[in-house]
């Protein structure tokens, strides 16, 4: 899909209408700082998030572990 260049720009973060005028003021493409530290923060979220895989288990992975420990013992015992 082409990017067609308009008067109207959207902050990716709020939707709120940014002007290409003030983008030279304005934390562009971000409607206002605050927009652009929202991005930065999930941005940075996400890079430290994603590498840890190893990480303590969630409450659904302790549940299949400990039923199928389980069906395990009780199966062959
Ligand atoms: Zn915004």
């Amino acid at each position: 899909m082409r990017y067609h260049r308009r008067m109207e720009h959207r902050c990716p973060i709020c939707r709120t209408a940014v002007a290409n005028a003030s983008a030279g003021r304005r934390p562009y493409p971000f409607c206002s700082s605050r927009c652009r530290d929202v991005d930065l923060g999930r941005w940075l979220d996400g890079a430290y998030r994603v590498p840890v895989t190893d990480e303590a288990p969630t409450e659904e992975e302790i549940a299949l572990a400990v039923a199928v420990e389980r069906t395990g013992f009780r199966g062959d015992a």
